[in-house]
């Protein structure tokens, strides 16, 4: 039976004495310690206990008031310098308990808003982390507990006030998202998409391992001068690189020499990166999106018109819906759902586009008439795309020069290098008149769909249901959602906040009028002013803050979605 506390807060040594207490009880009586407890230098609140040793970590939060943080004021002076440096702290945390009992949930190369640390205005610092409390054989050991709670926290949380911390570190650290994140604001009024700084790093170590490719042979960028831009960053000061403009671009090369490399770099531009990365100065516009084929994923009333219609079984592709869409209407969907939820930027790799999504040259022009061909190839609408609707693209294309006719820049990578090949690229595609006809003069409006908010019910007999399985499904209620080809998700925690995000759609925002973008734009603007707090309430465990398109993509693979209008 719980102990009813009230608001009451006990001190450290009384947690102490508790746990001395419950030594050698059955593992439930832990809930008892569920409560704020007085250190001598912050609060442990003990939010939600495990029922049993298998289940998820008990939650503890962790308040260290500013006088005891000690951070220097500049340090949390700003938005941006706020979760550089909660992050910082999540990661010494979690260094200073690594191969402990306890969970810091620090995260991987991005520095994201997470709830594992948030600093206040005030700088207050607010840890979160969770801690498997002992129990062998299902029976408290409360002098475990006790050691683990009353010692090797509060040693912890000791290494992160400022007098023994690394100074110079967290000012480096705070200094290089800091930069990064001004630099990714300069680029709409630089008219770029992109920027990749000089001596960036771009491989990773393999498939799994995403930190930087290390070793004699690793290639820094550099960027071709044609395209070379100086900026003038707030810590860094001059920096130079290649700045890829608003439009089309293309990026062309041999295999192997690195086009899918830079692509991959580009998509996670759209978060700030740890030092020592590599990419800290590789950024593209926040509102980019990756596209790619995604056979076998769920539509829902998508009108994916501009790329698909006249199909021979007369369905209307301006509503279309399928359980199980084929590789080119899976790209169509994803493209007209990027664009329906506001983005800027396009990124697509051949390795992982539908090609008859992409091209259709003069001859499969001349043996399949336009009317039995219900495809209309991007070749013929990454141009209206840019004209009508101010939206880029970059595109790696190793395989097709029918391009060269609708890039503005043409870059080509050889040997890890870029080079700017646009003049040569127009000689040749004037020199070699494809005979191709143009499939579309026009890139027609968006269609905003309408979701109905009970679709997106997360709750399963009375419980909230919400739990991310790594970064390739969300379960979601009695859902299943596929995440896996939704490429710029980069950690589970954020999976987690797409699901809590998509609670959030469903409780606030989307009323059965709203449309998706709106109540998107209402959720970020939520998120901008109240931070991932917006997303915690009633939930204990960690989370990131999602993207919009992140949290748009989650909702258009729901299986159960519904379209009011
Ligand atoms: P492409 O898409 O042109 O076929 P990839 O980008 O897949 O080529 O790169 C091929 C291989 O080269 C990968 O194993 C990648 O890690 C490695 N690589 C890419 N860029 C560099 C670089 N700058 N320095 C060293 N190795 C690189
Ligand atoms: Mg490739």
């Amino acid at each position: 039976m719980e102990r009813k506390r009230g608001h009451r807060t006990l001190s450290a040594g009384e947690l102490a004495r508790l746990l001395a207490g419950l030594h050698g009880q059955g593992y439930g009586r832990y809930r008892e310690i569920r409560g704020s407890y007085a250190y001598p230098a912050f609060t442990l609140e003990v939010e939600k206990v495990q029922v049993d040793p298998y289940a998820p970590p008990t939650r503890l939060a962790v308040h260290l008031p500013a006088a005891q943080a000690g951070l220097p004021a500049e340090l949390y002076r700003t938005p941006v310098r706020r979760r550089a440096i909660a992050d910082h702290l999540a990661r010494r945390l979690a260094d200073a308990l690594a191969r402990t009992a306890f969970a810091v949930d620090a995260g991987g190369q991005e520095v994201l808003d997470r709830s594992a640390c948030q600093v206040t205005a005030g700088g207050d610092v607010v840890l979160r982390l969770g801690v498997d409390l002992p129990g062998p054989g299902r029976r408290i050991d409360g002098r475990q507990a006790e050691r683990l709670l009353c010692r090797a926290l509060p040693e912890a949380v000791a290494t992160l006030r400022w007098s023994a911390l690394d100074a110079e570190e967290a000012r480096r650290f705070v200094a290089t998202v800091e930069d990064a994140d001004a630099l990714r604001r300069m680029l709409p009024e630089l008219g770029l998409v992109a920027f990749v700084a000089d001596g960036a790093v771009l491989p990773r170590r393999s498939g799994v391992d995403p930190r930087p490719l290390t070793g004699p042979h690793v290639v820094r960028f550099s960027s071709p001068p044609s395209l070379r831009v100086e900026v003038e960053l707030p810590n860094a000061g001059r920096v130079t690189g290649m700045g890829l403009p608003e439009g089309v671009t293309l990026i062309v090369g041999g295999g192997f020499h690195g086009k899918s490399t830079l692509l991959r770099a580009l998509e996670y531009g759209v978060y700030d990166h740890v030092p020592g990365d590599g990419r800290e100065l590789v950024v593209t516009r926040y509102e980019t999106v990756k596209i790619r084929a995604e056979d076998g994923r769920q539509v829902t009333r998508t009108d994916v018109s501009p790329f698909v219609a006249g199909l021979p079984t007369g369905e209307d592709t301006a509503d279309f819906s399928t359980p199980n869409a084929s590789g080119s209407t899976s790209q169509a969907a994803n493209i007209v759902e990027a664009l329906e939820a506001g983005a800027r930027v396009l990124l697509v790799d051949e390795d992982t586009a539908a090609t008859n999504l992409m091209i259709r040259d003069a001859r499969m022009q001349e043996l399949v008439a336009k009317e039995r061909e219900p495809l209309t190839p991007f070749v013929d609408l990454v141009q209206p795309l840019y004209a009508e609707h101010g939206v880029s693209t970059v595109l790696v294309m190793g395989g097709s020069g029918d391009y060269f006719d609708v890039a503005d820049k043409v870059v080509i990578m050889d040997a890890f290098q870029p080079r700017d090949v646009t003049a040569d690229a127009r000689a040749i595609a004037e020199r070699h008149r494809t005979g191709r006809v143009s499939e579309a003069k026009r890139f027609p409006a968006i269609r905003h769909r309408v979701p109905d908010p009970d679709s997106l019910d997360p709750v399963v007999r009375g419980k909230s249901k919400i739990k991310a399985r790594g970064t390739d499904a969300l379960q979601y209620g009695d859902a299943h959602i596929d995440l896996g080809a939704v490429e710029q998700l980069v950690d589970p925690s954020q999976v987690t906040g797409v699901g809590l995000a998509l609670a959030r759609l469903r409780d606030r925002f989307l009323d059965g009028r709203r449309t998706l973008a709106e109540a998107l734009d209402r959720l970020e603007a939520e998120l901008a002013s109240s931070g991932i707090d917006a997303l915690r309430a009633g939930y204990a465990g960690d989370l990131a803050a999602p993207r919009r398109f992140e949290v748009a993509a989650a909702l258009n693979r729901l299986r159960g979605l519904r379209i009011a209008g």
